[in-house]
């Protein structure tokens, strides 16, 4: 069974396939927050901006496997006509849960399947696009993949270092804090500098969409 906590649709707002109409997962829990407010502070990743407590969320629940592929589908088919099915598994950490079995099934029903990892866990399932976006490298070990994705500023990395992984593209996020502007501009000025980063902006947030 797998926990969920909504399924939605909206449109991929970061990285490099931004704009795209797609139905999201949102896998409950975290490897690297309980996502309790007050144990924020002493979390391994210790800036989340989502709510991944639960099963409480638009069309949330526990599901079997054909009940969450059959869900995915009907969310699919009541917001989008495009041909080509796109679903974005995330989370919290959407790899505690997803399996080849939910994999396969999605792939039967012609899903296109992203997935959106904290890199904390190997998986060799067969994805169609893969973002990886770390929050600490002692416990980062998936360090291939489509699309890796820091949240800036971050100095647990060492940027220049990082270009030289199995990624097609290399974003840099601005983090979502008090100093967002700050940070905005801060990314923006890297990426200026340094060509290989792209700067990856939420824009679901920007239009005011989920
Ligand atoms: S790893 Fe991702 S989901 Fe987990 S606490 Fe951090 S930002 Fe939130």
């Amino acid at each position: 069974m797998y926990k969920v906590k909504e399924i939605f649709r909206s449109i991929q707002g970061e990285g490099f396939n931004t704009g795209r109409e797609s139905v999201f997962v949102r896998f409950t829990g975290c490897n690297l927050w309980n996502g309790i407010k007050h144990n924020r502070k002493n979390a391994i990743c210790n800036f989340c901006d989502t709510d991944f407590l639960g099963t409480n969320g638009k069309n949330g629940g526990t599901y079997n496997v054909e009940d969450l592929v059959d869900e995915i589908d009907r969310v699919w088919k009541i917001s989008f006509s495009l041909k080509q099915k796109n679903v974005i598994l995330t989370g919290g950490e959407p790899l505690l849960q997803v399996d080849k079995q939910l994999v396969e099934t999605l792939k039967a029903k012609n899903f296109h399947i992203s997935v959106e990892t904290n890199g904390t866990i190997k998986s060799n399932l067969n994805f169609d696009w893969v973002c990886v976006s770390p929050k600490d490298p002692k416990n980062w070990v998936l360090k291939n993949g489509d699309e890796l994705k820091i949240i800036y500023p971050q100095n647990k990395f060492i940027l220049k270092d990082l270009l030289s992984l199995d990624f097609r593209y290399f974003f840099l996020q601005p983090k979502e804090d008090k100093f967002v502007k700050l940070n905005l501009n801060k990314t923006l000025q890297y990426c200026a500098l340094n060509k290989n980063w792209s700067v990856s902006l939420q824009l679901h947030k920007i239009i005011g969409v989920q």
